[in-house]
């Protein structure tokens, strides 16, 4: 089995859903966690890890909020070796239906907010950063960034754009000698609030008689034959997290059982 003993971690949006089983498996490998995230809640989540773990409030689109966050990591826990940029939203619409302001929100958490993520990320396990000691960077795409769904035409160009940033950070990183390594998953439908909306979402746009016929319907492109489970995606982080992925890098890795291929 895996073991982070002596690392530090930083999953973004890991107050729950995929952040918070992502934060779970990393302090269950042996990692220091510290969950950042504008839900406080974040706070019982960290706290619910046991002791060595921590909770900073973070706006991801917040440039200010990423020093601070990234100083607290690794004045508090000691580090930074691991960096999960999984905070993400998703609003449904038909693209004869999209809103502006929806639009930019969706542009602002999933794109500037991911790239913020590298910029502190990178600049703190540099060499010459505050960790500085190279590491893992794991950016959370989509299944919606292999294959086409209806109704989410905004977020899943912003999940494409977090596949390209990571092949272009994962580079950089090489060229400069930064020795971090930087890859993406995409994971699958996976019933959190923001799958099982994503589901509500495609029945009530006319797509589907019920969210359980959309379900279906991706249950049925899927070789493995059912949903993403929160520990699914959650082992493949622990892995790019891990030097059992050494020579993974500037790699996306599907996390959707088939669905994607
Ligand atoms: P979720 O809505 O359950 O949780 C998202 C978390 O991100 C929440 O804790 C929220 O407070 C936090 N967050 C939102 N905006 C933020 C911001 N500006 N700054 C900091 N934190 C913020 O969603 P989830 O299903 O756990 O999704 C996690 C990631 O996985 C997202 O990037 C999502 O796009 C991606 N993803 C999810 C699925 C799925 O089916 N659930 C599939 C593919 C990819």
């Amino acid at each position: 089995s895996i073991d982070l003993t002596g690392r530090v971690a930083l999953v973004t949006g890991g107050a729950q859903g995929l952040g918070e089983g992502m934060a779970r498996a990393l302090a269950g490998a042996g990692a220091r966690v510290m969950i950042a995230d504008v839900n406080e809640a974040g706070a019982d989540t960290a706290a619910s890890l046991g002791e060595g773990h921590g909770y900073v409030r973070l706006d991801v689109t917040d440039e200010a909020g990423w020093e601070s966050a990234v100083a607290a990591t690794v004045d508090q826990l000691g580090g930074l070796d691991v960096l999960v940029n999984n905070a993400g939203i998703e609003i449904s619409s038909l693209i004869t239906e999209v809103e502006p302001d929806d639009i930019r929100k969706m542009l602002d958490v999933n794109i500037l907010g991911t790239a913020l993520g590298l910029k502190h990320g990178l600049r703190t396990m540099r060499p010459d950063g505050a960790a500085g000691k190279g590491g893992s960077i794991i950016n959370i795409s989509s299944v919606a960034a292999t294959i086409a769904f209806p109704a989410i035409s905004i977020y899943s160009g912003t999940k494409s754009a977090v596949d390209r940033m990571t092949r272009v950070a994962a580079m950089e990183s090489g060229k400069l000698g930064y020795g971090v390594r930087v890859n993406c998953i995409y994971p699958g439908l996976v019933p959190t609030a923001m799958g099982a909306g994503l589901a509500n979402d495609m029945a009530s746009l006319g797509l589907y008689g019920s969210p359980e016929e959309a379900v279906g319907a991706v249950i049925e492109l899927t070789p493995s034959g059912r949903l993403g489970e929160v520990e699914d995606m959650a082992d493949a982080v622990v892995f790019l997290a891990s030097d059992a992925s050494r020579f993974i890098n500037g790699a996306g890795i599907p996390v959707d059982g088939g669905m994607g291929m």
